[in-house]
């Protein structure tokens, strides 16, 4: 029998249907990624409107794709609207967050799964759920691993909808994210990125209580791979982190995503967000001065209710002061059931549209500036990508450790095939608007 997994959203829901895959290999089930399945389950996001728009588009087309399969929808969007199912002609079951790791037992056990098209214990949310004993160590072809070492959100920022769709901030114990990095380490993984919806509250749901840079420390002793963190926010990065980020001999990435939102302090405390210009800017500016080479990313959010033009000037004037090197810009979504969904939505999507616009053009302008540094400068790529025409070999692509985009298009004359995975030291040589053009460092 064959079975898809079709995913959207966070890293979070890419590695909980990487783990579902495996579940199911293990069970005797074939994991196709193309061509019609027998069974599909649809990992969905609720994080915005269109992310929930997206997500019943693709419950539809998995059912009209794949006829007499039994198509099974979960994840976020099937938490935050489970009457949905009552709408999806075709739907065999809608299965909560809490309770995605029982999908493979009841496909296996198919009894069940037929009988009952809504699984109610799996949308409860209590203590340490069956949900996280998902465990992935092959990631559906690529080269770059993911740990999910924590799950919900105990924060309730005022615009988001996580913490009602994946429960209280918990964590994964230190013991077994050592004993997964290795595993996923001998499978032959060079890089390890860790995630999770909430990466800062790691720990602090554990006896004893402990935070990310102490699991950082010990993974850097025992785990040979390069580590990789996934979005924090500006509170959460301890003194040791930085200077963990900053030193390039450890296995630590130089790297730092920011989920800031907002860079105005009158719309930071609206959000409900714990910090302001001062941590963002005191923050940017240690790291760089400790290494101006760990580049600096960021999430932004425009158009909040609370965003007037002077507050947008505001996040635009720190962003072109502060070492960011590349942002992700989204247009504010209301989402019922939040705090900010009551706010009056004073900012027309015209004007949301315009802002996003004009943060993307300055972070052209900024990326151009910083990528350019790295001309004859060396870096270490993960080979993500190998890129061939008619059997030839015509680039390998990947990132450096401190997350820029490399193209290698001059291998002098290695043997290319064994690249994927590797990490390989490389010489840039041109920027072409988008990624640094390299070629191979002989010794690699
Ligand atoms: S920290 Fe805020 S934005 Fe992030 S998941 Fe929690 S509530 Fe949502």
């Amino acid at each position: 029998m064959k079975v898809k997994c079709v995913t959207l959203g966070c890293k979070l829901n890419y590695y909980e249907s990487c783990a579902l895959g495996e579940e199911m290999e293990r069970r005797g089930y074939q994991v196709v990624r193309d061509g019609s399945a027998d069974i599909v389950i649809v990992n969905t996001c609720a994080v915005t409107s269109r992310a929930g728009m997206q997500s019943r588009q693709e419950v539809r087309k998995a059912i009209k794709n794949n006829p007499g399969a039994r198509v099974i929808m979960t994840g976020c969007y099937a938490q935050y609207n489970p009457e949905i199912a009552d709408s999806i002609e075709g739907l065999a079951a809608i299965v909560g967050n809490a309770g995605k790791a029982s999908i493979p037992h009841w496909i296996s056990d198919n009894e069940q799964l037929e009988s009952v098209a809504l699984q109610p214990e799996s949308f409860g949310f209590s203590g340490f759920m069956p949900a996280d004993a998902l465990k992935a160590r092959s990631f559906m072809g690529r080269s770059r691993a993911f740990l999910k070492i924590q799950d919900g959100c105990n924060a309730f920022c005022h615009y988001c909808i996580i913490p009602f769709l994946r429960g209280r901030s918990r964590s994964l114990g230190r013991a077994e994210i050592v004993t997964e990095a290795k595993a996923i380490a001998d499978v032959g993984y060079r890089e390890l990125v860790l995630t999770g919806v909430h990466l800062g509250q790691y720990g602090q749901d554990l006896k004893p209580e402990h935070d990310l840079t102490f699991l950082l420390e010990q993974l850097l002793r025992e785990s040979r791979l390069r580590l990789r963190l996934g979005s924090l926010q500006p509170q959460e990065v301890t003194p040791t982190m930085i200077n963990l980020l900053a030193d390039e001999e450890n296995n630590l990435c130089e790297h730092l995503h920011l989920s800031l939102q907002s860079a105005d302090d009158q719309v930071l405390a609206s959000m409900g967000r714990p910090y302001g210009q001062k941590d963002i800017m005191f923050l940017a500016k240690t790291i760089k001065q400790l290494n101006p080479r760990v580049n600096i990313g960021a999430d932004i959010i425009v158009g909040y209710p609370t965003e007037t033009e002077e507050a947008f000037k505001n996040t635009f004037h720190l962003l072109t002061d502060l070492p960011f090197t590349y942002l992700h810009v989204f247009p504010y979504s209301p989402r019922p059931g939040t705090v900010a969904a009551k706010m009056k939505d004073i900012v027309p999507a015209k004007v949301k549209k315009e802002r996003v616009k004009i943060l993307y053009e300055l972070e052209k302008a900024k990326k151009t500036a910083s990528y350019k540094e790295y001309i004859n400068h060396p870096l270490r790529v993960v080979v993500e990508r190998v890129h061939k025409s008619k059997g030839e070999l015509i680039s390998l692509s990947g990132h450096s450790r401190n997350y820029l985009n490399v193209s290698i298009d001059d291998f002098i004359s290695h043997e290319t095939t064994t690249f994927f995975k590797r990490e390989i030291k490389v010489f840039p040589h041109a920027f072409d608007g988008l990624k640094l053009l390299a070629k191979i460092d002989s010794q690699s």
